[in-house]
This record gives C-alpha cells, structure tokens and sequence, in this order.
C-alpha cells in the first residue's frame, strides 16, 4: 500500500471549525490549518483562458512548479481510471466553488482520468417545492416524491441543474454530455419499498422514489471512449416508462461498482461523517458504520449516503471517499495530493 493511502487509513483527530463557516473557506487556510503543505492549484495548469482563471497568483512560480511535479505519481495512478463524482446538492450552492468544481473535472480529464459526474439538487428541488407552495418532507433520508414533486424533480435536476453543471464545464473547456437514467437505457428502476431501519416490520410509502433495478452503463462508456464526461441526473425509468426520483448518492454508488470505478467520491456540506461530538471520522469500516447507524448519530441525508458508499466499497470500488464540497477544489485534493481528507469508507 501507498503512502497516500496509508495516510488516508490514520485516524486523526481533527478538529473541523471551518464546519460551520460554510462557503468561503479558502484551500490554502483550510490546508494550512491541517497540515504544513501549502496547496493551491494555480488555474495556469489550463493551456486556454475560462472564468475560472482569473484568480490572482498567491504562491510563486517555484512553487507552482513543485505542487504539478508532486501530483506525478497520482496522475499516472489513476490515469485511464473512472472516477465517479457525486456533486450534491448541498454542496453546490456557490457560484464560485461551481466553477472551480467544472475546471477541476476538466483538468481530471485532460490528465487522462474518466471523471463521472452524477448530480443532487436538494436545495434547488426544495426552492422550487416552495415557489408552488409545497414543503419537501423526508423518511430515512428519501424525498417524498408524489407525482407533482416527481414533475418537479424532473424539471428541476434534468433541466437546470444538469444543464448548468454541463455548461460550466464546457465553459471550463470540457466536453459534457447531460443524461438522465432514460437516455441509452441507463437506469432501470422500480418503486422502493421502504422499511423502518431499527423495526423492519414497519413499511414507508415514499411514493415515487425509485429502487434501481439495474445499471446499463454502455451509454456512459460509449461517452467516456469518445473524450465526453457524462453528467448524470438521478431519475430512473420503470417497466411502464414511468420516472422515479433516486437519491443521487445511491446512483453515483451503483454506477461506481457497474463501472468498476478505481473511485467513488461524495462531495457534501460537511467536512466528512461527524461523530456524535462533532469531530470527523477520517476512516470508516462496516462495523462502526452499523455502530453509527445504530445509535442515530448518522441521520438524515447521511444515511443513504453511507449505505451506498458502504455498498460501493464492499462490491469492489477500490476507494470511497465523503469529502467537503465547500472547500475549494476539494477534488484535486482528494485526488492529487497525499492529504488525508474528508471520511474514507473501507469495506471491512
Ligand atoms: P447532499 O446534498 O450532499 O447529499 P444531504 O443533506 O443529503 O447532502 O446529506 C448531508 C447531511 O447529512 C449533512 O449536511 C448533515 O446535516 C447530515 N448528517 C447526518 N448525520 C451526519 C453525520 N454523522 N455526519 C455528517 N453529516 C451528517
Ligand atoms: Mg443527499
């Protein structure tokens, strides 16, 4: 095993003030605050001009040249490797951290990885929800989809946010190519019968939330061969063409283990899984997952999250990683640089 991976399997105990402060935390102080690298991805990498990059230099050349030379040896390790990136819903809420996010799945590609980029939008659906007088409402973590949240749904993931993720990365530089589970067939599902996690015997009707049946990912290949990152909106098809509303983090967890993903990475609205006091977990196994579960101090959106990062890592994605989205380019620390970041889900 590797350094970077040794040192993602330590457990730190790291306190995370910058949990509560939300956007606007920058990498370099979010770093300095952790370790003693200095990280900070100069956007010169980029060979063309996009709105990202006009950020002003904070660190020298000597230094720029340092920080490319170190991230060698993990673009060679995952170069021809398919990452799949969940970008929540929660974590995507700032113009500015949108755009270095594009830019960053831009560079992922250009260095030869296959970034997959599968979207939430929780906080948008509910804006939405809101301007028609509705209220989301949630069990175990599962939207309540009746058939007008599910039209809602629809709208709102394929035709706003994907569409916005598609541009800015093709703004960035990028080819991006939107799809939703029906186009080539992608998501097949069924409607989930949900049980009550501590007393099995007690059923939910979450309405048109969906169960994913299975994964036909040759539309995602098919993409990946031709230089496109797909962007993927978490709604699936059923027997009878009708949609259903999936958690994205469940998509981008089946999708990881169908396409035999070297990583699943979750970007969130937190540092990580929070302990009962607050502090993050930096590595996770089965077991303490069940302790987690079992005690409530994983609720919420945490829930689906974890059982699909648990599930992606159990059927083979080599790393699962829950990481802060609202740190800046949280993805090129994650994967280019040998900091131990956000909460590793390990299989055992
Ligand atoms: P996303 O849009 O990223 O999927 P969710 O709201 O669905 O966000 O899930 C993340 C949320 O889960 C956090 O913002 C937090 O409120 C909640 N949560 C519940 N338990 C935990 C925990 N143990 N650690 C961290 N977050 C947790
Ligand atoms: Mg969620």
């Amino acid at each position: 095993m590797d350094v970077r991976f040794e040192s993602n399997h330590k457990k730190h105990e790291i306190s995370h003030p910058q949990s509560k402060a939300g956007v606007g935390i920058t990498l370099e102080s979010y770093v300095k605050e952790r370790s003693t690298l200095s990280f900070s991805f100069d956007v010169q990498v980029y060979p063309f001009k996009c709105p990202a990059m006009t950020e002003t230099h904070s660190i020298s050349s000597e230094h720029q040249a340092n920080i490319l030379a170190k991230a060698l040896p993990y673009i060679r390790r995952f170069h021809g490797k398919t990452i799949v990136i969940k970008y929540g819903g929660n974590a995507m809420t700032d113009p500015k951290l949108q755009a270095d996010f594009a830019s960053d799945v831009v560079l992922l590609k250009l260095v030869g990885m296959n970034p997959v980029v599968v979207h939430g939008g929780g906080p948008q659906i509910e804006t939405a929800l809101n301007r028609l007088g509705k209220k989301g409402e949630f069990i175990q973590g599962m939207r309540v989809t009746d058939e007008e949240t599910m039209e809602v749904v629809e709208w709102v993931l394929a035709g706003e946010v994907q569409q916005d993720i598609v541009g800015l990365i093709n703004q960035a530089g990028g080819k991006a190519v939107g799809l939703t589970g029906r186009d080539g067939g992608l998501i097949h599902a069924r409607k989930l019968k949900m049980t009550d996690n501590k007393d099995p015997s007690k059923e939910y009707d979450v309405g048109l939330v969906g169960d994913i049946i299975g994964i036909d990912p040759s539309v995602v290949k098919a993409l990946q061969d031709d230089a496109f990152i797909p962007v993927i909106s978490p709604i699936g098809f059923g027997e009878n063409n009708e949609t259903y509303n999936i958690n994205a983090d469940v998509v981008a967890a089946k999708l990881a283990t169908v396409l035999s993903a070297e990583k699943l990475i979750l970007l969130t609205n937190t540092p990580g899984v929070l302990d009962k006091a607050g502090q993050l977990l930096t590595d996770l196994s089965a077991r303490q997952i069940d302790e987690l579960f079992a005690d409530g101090t994983i609720s919420g959106g945490m829930l689906p999250k974890i059982s699909g990062a648990l599930d992606a890592a159990k059927s083979g994605v080599n790393t699962v990683h829950i990481i802060d989205g609202r740190v800046p380019h949280a993805l090129l620390l994650e994967i280019l640089t040998d900091q131990a970041f956000g909460t590793m889900i390990r299989s055992f």
